[in-house]
This record gives structure tokens, sequence and C-alpha cells, in this order.
């Protein structure tokens, strides 16, 4: 499958980890919009939330507690940060591999859209 992050998962393209376990990754986002700003992402090719079925809704809460998890380990958690999951085009999604979207580090916008 032509999908970058499967491909990143994979080891075929270079990514810059910060966590790994059976189900998700996490690494760095190639064009970071805050200090820290981290992609979660299962390894199991998933292409959006919409595809998230109810068999499915334990991935999405791992893939929070470990979001909840790097802002602790990256220092972010006590000020606060955001978790983002961009779903299809208007809901501004580029890559086609569910992820969750870490940020914190600086003041973000309370303005969402
Ligand atoms: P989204 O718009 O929610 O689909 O977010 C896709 C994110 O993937 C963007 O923030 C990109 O900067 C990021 N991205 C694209 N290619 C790479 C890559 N090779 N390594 C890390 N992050 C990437």
């Amino acid at each position: 499958m032509d999908c970058i992050f499967c491909k990143i998962i994979g080891g075929q393209i270079p990514g810059n980890f910060v966590y790994q376990d059976e189900t998700v990754v996490a690494f760095r986002d190639i064009n970071p919009v805050a200090p820290v700003h981290i992609l979660i992402a299962p390894r199991e090719h998933i292409g959006s939330l919409a595809d998230i079925t109810e068999e499915r809704a334990g991935l999405v809460g791992h893939m929070a507690v470990v979001a909840n998890q790097i802002a602790r380990q990256m220092g972010i958690a006590e000020n606060g940060y955001r978790v983002t999951i961009n779903n299809g085009p208007e809901g501004g999604q580029v890559v086609p591999h569910l992820h969750m979207h870490l940020l914190g580090g600086r003041q973000l916008s309370g303005r969402l859209g």
C-alpha cells in the first residue's frame, strides 16, 4: 500500500520515533507547528477516524493514553496540550492513515477551524 505513514511504521522511510508498542507508534511531525508536535498512529492501516467502529474503539482510547504519557514525558502535561484528529478533506486530513496530533509547548489559540 502506498501510504507514507505505513512506510514510516515499516521502516522504509525514516521517522523520528518517540514511542512504540504493539499497536501504535508515535513520531515527530516533519513540519511542527508547536514546540511539541507528535503524531500517534496505529500500526495497522486505518484510513481515518471515520473507519473506527465499536470493535476498534479501544484503539482510539489507547492512542489517547499514549498521547497523555508522551505529554508527561515531554514536560507539557502541567501547562496543557491539544490532541487533534483531522478527519477527511474538509476536516483537514492530508495523510489518509489515522493519526492523532499531540501539540504543546506554547500557548495555543482557543480558536478551532
Ligand atoms: P493531517 O493533516 O492531519 O493529515 O496531518 C498530516 C501530518 O503529517 C502533517 O502535520 C505533516 O506535517 C505530517 N507529515 C507528513 N509527512 C511526514 C513525514 N514523512 N514524517 C513526519 N510527519 C509527516
